[in-house]
Parts: structure tokens; sequence; C-alpha cells
């Protein structure tokens, strides 16, 4: 039985992160591993609720008290099955995640502090690694059914892995020079060394999962041959039309770019450091990655502007402001707005905030400045108000309230607008939806029969949490279609929505 006064003994603690000025000098995580006395500690925090509404927080329906209570009393290689029996990549969502779950937590109603789930997470995660490596799973006899995976992100990666593990034939194909999706080019290896994907990968591949990195399916393979070659097919192919802002004055200059362009180009020079393909060493328009010596500002509140910003520091920008339209949330949850155990709007700190840069709340750009040679010097920005009308956002600038700030390099990280238009969808006759989202049917199936979808390309610009359980259930509907024997986990339907005050 768990200790029913860990949490009374305990408070919620969390291993120091790597000092600023040290972390800014590498590229290296910004966690060190917590060690077995703080992570068990910890794990004693958990009260093993009858009803866990960690649970609930969970798309992958992670059964957390369980291993939580592993950890509290030594048994590793359980909690290391345990996690793996609804999880393929802990090491991806324990370093990653927002978690859901610890927003739901019953520890946090109140005000109280949540079990540090996450943390537990990652921390078997790397026990897995260090007591003997992620072992390849025997797999059954062959089913002599094949499935071909477009995209290697983590929707496909979790599907792949589940039909090889049933024995089918998989061949995952991916456009870029390596596999991984937006773990491999998206986020810097300070929040996720790649070493953890590669080791991921080994194990697959041992499984019988076959990468085919280098294809852009739609132009290199059709989708008529790719549906000729296989007995089904998943499309896992993402959320990564970025969103512009065409319409504000001075769009066009340069040094004003999506902020992806940099990202992904900065990740890419840091791959090539560590003996990955060779990085490109400037943007298509002539401008390098570099944010070294610039005023930068970064446009944006969510993820990609907080990877803008720990890439800009460790580049030795030498300024950054971060503007968001919205108000600064409040620092603790607003019962009235978003009740426990829903996902709250409070401020979020990201380690890259506490690098340095200063965050603008309540603002727009009004105009990209240019320096009479085409290239941007500052940003004009005013004060607003914002407005939902009708469904539709209302920003109001406040009269009187423009002001200038300084930009070499500009950012925008202003979310994404749906899966991008490629001829793969055309070939298949397949469509987007208004959110520039692929509809599924309740089978997980597309338009086109014994095409499936998963993952942000289905739900949306979402979590790796969820395009993991999306991959997984996608996976479950594919054996299904190939009248696979039993029936695999599937943690979500095409309808499941996070948890929401109703
Ligand atoms: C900068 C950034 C930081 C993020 N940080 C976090 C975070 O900290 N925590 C978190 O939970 N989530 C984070 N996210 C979101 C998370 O990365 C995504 O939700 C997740 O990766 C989606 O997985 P996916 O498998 O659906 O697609 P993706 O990871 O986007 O992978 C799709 C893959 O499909 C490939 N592809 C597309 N078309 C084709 C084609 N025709 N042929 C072959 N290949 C194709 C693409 O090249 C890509 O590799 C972040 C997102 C961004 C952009
Ligand atoms: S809700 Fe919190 S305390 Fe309860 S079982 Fe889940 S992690 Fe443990």
């Amino acid at each position: 039985m768990p200790d029913p006064n860990g949490f009374l003994r305990y408070p919620r603690r969390m291993p120091a992160r790597r000092p600023v000025p040290v972390r800014i000098s590498d590229w290296r995580e910004v966690y060190p591993p917590a060690g077995e006395e703080l992570t068990r500690e910890q794990a004693t925090r958990c009260m093993d609720c009858g009803i866990p509404f960690c649970h609930d927080g969970c798309p992958l329906g992670n059964r957390i008290p369980d291993w939580n209570d592993l950890v509290r009393t030594g048994n590793w290689d359980a909690a290391v099955e345990s996690l793996h029996a609804t999880n393929n990549f802990p090491e991806f969502t324990g370093r990653l995640c927002p978690a859901p779950c610890e927003a739901a937590c019953v520890l946090g109603i109140g005000g109280g502090e949540p079990v540090t789930i996450k943390q537990v997470e990652v921390e078997i995660a790397n026990a897995a690694v260090a007591r003997g490596g992620l072992l390849p799973r025997p797999v059954p006899a062959p089913s002599g059914r094949s499935v071909a995976v477009v995209g290697s992100g983590p929707a496909g990666l979790a599907a792949a892995q589940q039909l090889a593990r049933a024995g089918h034939a998989v061949t995952v194909y991916e456009r870029d020079d390596a596999i991984g999706g937006l773990l491999r080019y998206g986020i810097p290896d300070f929040k996720l060394e790649k070493e953890h994907i590669d080791r991921r990968l080994a194990q697959l591949a041992a499984e019988g999962v076959r990468f085919r990195t280098g294809v852009d399916v739609g132009v290199d393979v059709t989708a008529e041959q790719l549906r000729a070659e296989h007995d089904a097919v998943l499309l896992a192919c993402g959320a990564l039309q970025g969103r512009d802002t065409p319409e504000t004055p001075g769009r066009q200059l340069r040094g004003v770019h999506q902020a992806m362009t940099h990202l992904v180009a900065a990740n890419r020079v840091v791959a090539a450091a560590a003996g990955g393909a060779p990085g490109t060493a400037v943007l298509p328009d002539g401008t390098p990655i570099d944010a070294a010596g610039k005023h930068v500002v970064i446009i944006g509140g969510g993820d990609t502007a907080a990877d803008c910003l720990g890439v800009a520091h460790r580049q030795g920008a030498a300024g950054v402001h971060q503007l968001d339209l919205y108000p600064e949330p409040p620092q603790a949850r607003d019962e009235a707005r978003d009740p426990w155990p829903t996902w709250p709007w409070v401020l979020r700190n990201y380690p890259a905030h506490e690098e340095g840069g200063d965050r603008v709340f309540a603002v727009a750009v009004q105009e990209f400045v240019d320096d009479g040679t085409g290239q941007v010097r500052a940003v004009r920005i005013a004060e607003v108000t914002v407005e939902k009308r009708d469904g539709r956002r209302i920003v109001t600038a406040l009269p009187g309230s423009e002001r200038e700030l300084p930009a070499d390099l500009v950012l925008l990280a202003i979310g994404f607008e749906g899966t991008e238009e490629q001829p793969l969808l055309d070939q298949l006759g397949v469509g987007r939806n208004a959110r520039g989202a692929i509809d599924a049917r309740p089978d997980w199936q597309t338009a086109a029969d014994g095409v499936f979808v998963a993952g942000d390309m289905h739900r949306g610009a979402s979590l790796i949490v969820w395009a993991i359980a999306e991959g997984r259930a996608a996976a479950a509907a594919i054996h299904a279609y190939l009248d696979g024997p039993g029936q695999l986990p599937a943690p979500v339907s095409v309808a499941t929505q996070p948890l929401a005050a109703r």
C-alpha cells in the first residue's frame, strides 16, 4: 500500500536546472538527472487515489499511481514495464510534455502542489536505458500484411512500433534526411538531446521497422505506388503549415522569418556539429542563421516561441523581446475560468525565460520598420485588447500606445494552420478541413479507403503525448482492418478531447 502520509512529509521538489551561464554556453539538456533519492521521495507523495484524475489528464491513460508506487519501493524494472505498457516513448514525454496529468492531480486541488509525475516518468525512462537498454520485444510470426507510415514524428513512430509488434511489415517514409519529425529538427537539443531518438530507433529497427528517409511521398513515390505496395497506409505528416502575417507592413523585409525556418536551420547546425548531416549555414534569402549580436524579436507565446528564445540565447543575441497578443496570464489557476482538473490558463515560465529576454504582453506589431536598405531595423508595436465576438478574434489597438523595439531579426512563432497542402493529398483525393486538418472516420480512415491518419495531421498542432496516443489508436484500427488477431490498445477515439469544463 502506498505511503498515506507521503505528501504531508515531503513538499514538491524538482531537481535543480543546470546554471544559466553554463547551459547557455552549450546545447545540452537543461535538466540533469534527478537521482534515485529525490525521485523515490517525490513518488512517495502520490496518494494512489481511488479515482486517479491524473489518468484522465493523460490521453495515453498512463498508469501513474502504479508506477509511482513501484518507484517508491525501488521496483524499477516493474516500473519500466508498467510505463511502457501505455507509452511507447516515455523518454520524449517525460522530457517534453507540459504534463496535463499534473494539472489533473488530486494534490493540486485548491492551489496544492501536484506530484512531479513527469519527473518520475523521465527517471523511469532513464532507468530503462541504464538497466539493460531498450531491448527489442520479441515479435510474432509475420502476418504477411504490410503498412506504409508516411511521416516519422511521434505519431508515425508509435503506430509503426505497435504494428511491427503485431507482426506486420512496416515501412516508415520520411522526406527529411533523418527520422523523428519535429523531435529531430524542430525541438532544440537543450530540450531533447537526439541520442534519445536514435536509441529508440535502434529498438524499432530491431523489431523489424524499415526506415526510408529522403522520400517525399507524393513526389518521389506516388500515393498510387504506395497503395499498390502496401495493404494499408497511415498518414502522419504533422501540421507544419506556419501561420503568417502577410498584411503587416514590412513583412517582406530581410530579417523577418517564420520561426521554424530559423529553428530548423539552427537545430541542423547543432546536428551537424554532433556528426549529423551537414547543416545549412544560411537561410534561402542569404541571412546567416545566427542571432549573434542581434536584437531579436520573437512574436508568439507558445512552445515554438520559447524554443526560439533558448536558441537566441545560445547563439549570443544582443537582446530578445518576446511579444504576446494576450494579457499576462495569472500566476495561479483561476478556478472560475478553468476549474480543477482542467488545463489552466496560467503564466508558463519555460527554462528559456530564466535565461534572459523581456516578455511583452498585450501588444501587436503594427509594422516591421525598414532601415532603408530592405532590412528590418525595428518593429512598431501597439498595446491591444483582444475580444472574441461571434467566434472571431477582434484585436483593437489603444490609440497613442505605439512604440518601437529594435529588431535585426524577427521570428514569427504565431502558430500553425494545419497540415501542408501537398501533392500527396490531391493524389489520394483527401482534402483539408476548415482547420487545415484531415478528417478521420471513427475507424481512423480518411476519405480514401485503407488510408488512415493520426497525430497533428488529424488533430491540428498539438502535443507529443496526443501524437503518441493517436498513433497507438490508429495502429489498433489498422490491425483490425488487416484482420489481425486480438486487439491492440486504443487509448483515444477520433473524437477524444482534452478534459474541459462543460
Ligand atoms: C518548435 C516546436 C516545439 C514543440 N515543443 C513541444 C514540447 O515541448 N512538448 C510537446 O508535447 N509538444 C511540442 N511540440 C508539438 C509536437 O512536436 C507535435 O505535436 C508532434 O511532433 C506531432 O507529431 P506528429 O507525428 O503528428 O508530426 P510531426 O512531428 O510534425 O512529424 C511529421 C513528419 O512528417 C513528415 N512528412 C510530411 N509530409 C511528408 C511526405 N509527403 N512524405 C514524407 N514525410 C512527410 C515531416 O517531414 C515530419 O518529419 C512542439 C512543436 C514545435 C513546432
Ligand atoms: S491524482 Fe496525483 S496523487 Fe492521485 S494517483 Fe494520480 S498522481 Fe497520485
